[in-house]
């Protein structure tokens, strides 16, 4: 196995109390037992978790003695709601949430016909400081817990439950890891964060593994490690740029590991798991749109099992970021698609609250600049010219 680089240890201060769902199973009930009660009652305090039921009055399967005791003991509150806004009538929800320390964070909600997306952060900042994105903008503030990640998606698994937003009471279906932060950068959370969206209840959402989504700039050495471990779910690279000389400075990581061992870590994993891996390429006026480069890219991913994804900059009043004009954007997909390699363009849904992609900047801290652009976010891609997936 390889190990990480200290160069993403992220400082541990902050970190929130301990929390169920930090836990192991086999944790959780060594847990429970050494506060004085049956292992089994872990499972019950999960099950009330997984569902988003916070409140010990509900937990009636509990002792009513006990209940207050177990939950401020293993499912203290870690994220508090500081404002929703909603979009696309009622349909697109953003969350600011408050942590425990103070840092904000935030995740975006997405009801599409016949499915339900998250889009959740994995880290209150980002130390990938990628000069289009506005949370690159912040720098890493720290590493969410892993409860702080999988709460993200509990509270929107209960929005949909409850019917939260329009169209009435949903499932959750769909998680991506495209808010703020790199994923792979906080590596032993996002892990265990899969492991708790993938287990049935009642220990976790029960999701399947193709409708998890977990995205990177491209930490060689964190992909392979995903692909050591596989739990098989779907890889997003966020690209951007298809040569090292213009990818350098759209993605600093870059400096570090190229645009070819990038591929390559992600050929290994799609070849591991048979399934397709995605690169996001947020589509820039006059930076990356070019011709020559739709030609490298299609060069870059002829015969791979790859699918692009463009994402044509969510624009913003005052930055010097701008979007591609549609007769490049079609240009561009039709030299990929001539190149073989499958295309679409991504819907971005959730525009005027600024919730698409790399819209995740946790407004609210006043210190950070409301620069928008591109953290590849949400599903689903749509074709070129539609007016949404709906
Ligand atoms: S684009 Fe992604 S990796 Fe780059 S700074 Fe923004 S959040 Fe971080």
């Amino acid at each position: 196995m390889t190990a990480l680089p200290l160069v993403f240890d992220a400082p541990r201060r902050g970190m929130p109390p301990r929390h169920l769902a930090d836990l192991t199973r086999e944790e959780a009930r060594t847990a429970v037992a050494e506060l004085g009660h049956p292992a089994f009652r872990a499972d019950q305090l999960a099950r009330h978790f997984y569902r988003g039921v916070t409140d010990p009055a509900q937990m009636t399967d509990l002792p009513a003695d006990t209940r207050q005791a177990l939950t401020e003991a293993l499912l203290p509150g870690l994220l508090t709601v500081v404002r929703h806004q909603t979009a696309d009538d009622g349909r697109t929800r953003k969350t600011l949430w408050r942590l425990h320390d103070g840092a904000l964070v935030e995740s975006v909600l997405m009801r599409y016909p016949g499915r339900a997306t998250v889009c959740i952060s994995s880290q209150a900042g980002c130390g990938m400081a990628c000069p289009f994105c506005a949370t690159g903008q912040q720098g890493l503030t720290r590493n969410l817990s892993a409860a702080e990640i999988i709460g993200q998606a509990v509270a929107a698994a209960a929005a949909m439950a409850n019917g939260e937003l329009d169209g009435g009471p949903g499932r959750l279906s769909n998680v991506v890891f495209m808010g703020m932060g790199e994923p792979l950068a906080n590596y032993a959370r996002v892990r265990k964060t899969l492991d708790a969206l993938l287990t049935p209840a009642p220990h976790g959402l029960g999701l399947s593994q193709r409708s998890v989504t977990v995205s990177t700039v491209g930490l060689v050495p964190a992909i392979r490690r995903l692909t050591e471990e596989g739990r098989n779910v779907t890889l997003a690279v966020s690209l951007h740029a298809p040569d090292d000389e213009l990818r350098d400075t759209l993605v600093p990581i870059n400096t570090r590991w190229k645009v070819g061992e990038v591929i390559d870590a992600a050929d290994a994993y799609a070849r591991k798991t048979g399934r397709r891996y995605s690169i996001e390429y947020a589509l820039i006026r006059d930076v990356n749109d070019q011709p020559f480069r739709a030609d490298l890219l299609g060069r870059l991913l002829a015969g791979k099992l790859a699918h692009v994804n463009l994402i044509p900059l969510n624009p913003t009043p005052g930055s010097k970021w701008d979007a591609s004009p549609l007769p490049a954007q079609r240009e561009f997909v039709a030299r990929l698609r001539a190149a073989g390699v499958a295309t679409t363009v991504r819907d971005t849904r959730g525009q005027d609250i600024d919730g698409a992609c790399g819209q995740l900047a946790a407004a609210d801290s006043v210190s950070v600049p409301s620069v928008a652009l591109p953290m590849p976010a949400v599903e689903p891609p749509v074709e070129l010219g539609a007016e949404g997936d709906e």
